[in-house]
């Protein structure tokens, strides 16, 4: 039987609208063989993961998508192959879950300046357990009727330079990408275009990332045409990082994207699985 991979996707222990049970019913039912959990800056789903994956006999790779800063930028790497319980990632996860708190208070005291009340309240009964994100932050404003798409939220609120974005530091990106690689994982730059760098900030970012350690590259993601992935897979080549693969599922009603729906890595790609130990 085919291997059918996705890398990257998330539950309710971030932004993600399915249980981690109920994202590892659905990757079986889109036939997904082996899939990596990778919420955003925790590994809270995991176990629970883990369980519903030997229940379907999917092969789960632990992993995690740290936010991390460079250049007064963020970026996401994710983590493939990680160990959770290793002492400084599990850490930094607990520091982020504090950042990510101070910073919502942040978002929501914005959004009151803007007469709109309530987000804070809101973002953490939504988000529960779990990290709080924009995306709970969108998912608000939508519910309140002070935009009509996700999208919107984020064009009128939430995105950079909009009344509501608070700019954060996040972890240093060499020091994440040690916590991954020591923890025993791979680390893979994720989904390299949506940063919108040029040719010259991308070759950059890409020897800062090598030099600490990064291994490997989303080539192959959602919503992606095949001159995007020859680029990216150009980019891989030239500083020998291996290929990954990843829908970044959140939300089932997000028609675009379905867990394990993602064309193939280009054949001169090193798949970023053989790096990874099972
Ligand atoms: P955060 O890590 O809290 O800043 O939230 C980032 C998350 O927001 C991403 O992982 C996406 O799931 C979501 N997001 C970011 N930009 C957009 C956008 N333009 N439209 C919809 N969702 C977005
Ligand atoms: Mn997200
Ligand atoms: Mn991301
Ligand atoms: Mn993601």
């Amino acid at each position: 039987m085919a291997e059918i991979y996705d890398l990257h996707c998330h539950s309710t222990a971030s932004d993600g609208a399915l249980s981690p049970t109920e994202l590892i019913t659905r990757a079986h039912e889109q036939g997904v063989t082996s899939m990596a959990l990778t919420d955003h800056d925790t590994t809270n789903g995991l176990a629970e993961a883990r369980t519903a994956a030997t229940a379907k006999g999917i092969r789960l790779i632990p992993g995690i998508e740290l936010s991390v800063s460079w250049h007064d930028k963020c970026f996401h790497i994710v983590g493939l192959g990680i160990n959770p319980d290793y002492p400084p990632l599990a850490q930094a996860t607990q520091d982020l879950q504090n950042v990510r708190m101070e910073r919502a208070e942040k978002i929501a005291h914005k959004l009151e300046k803007k007469r709109i009340p309530g987000a804070l309240e809101a973002v953490k009964h939504a988000a529960g357990d779990g990290m709080i994100t924009r995306t709970h932050f969108a998912d608000f404003l939508l519910s309140q009727h002070h935009v009509s798409t996700q999208q919107e939220a984020f064009d009128r609120y939430l995105g950079q330079g909009k009344p509501a974005y608070v700019s954060t530091s996040w972890a240093e990106m060499s020091q994440a990408i040690k916590w991954i690689a020591e923890s025993g994982g791979v680390a893979v730059l994720a989904h390299p275009l949506r940063y919108k760098l040029t040719a010259n900030w991308m070759k950059r970012l890409l020897t800062a990332f090598k030099e600490a350690g990064g291994q490997g590259i989303e080539v192959v993601t959602s919503r992606i045409n095949a001159d995007e992935i020859k680029l990216i897979a150009g980019y891989a080549a030239s500083f020998g990082l291996a290929g990954s693969k990843g829908s970044d599922f959140h939300n089932p009603e997000n028609q675009w994207v379905e867990l394990g729906r993602l064309a193939p890595l280009p054949s001169a790609i090193k798949p970023v699985w053989e790096l990874l130990e099972f």
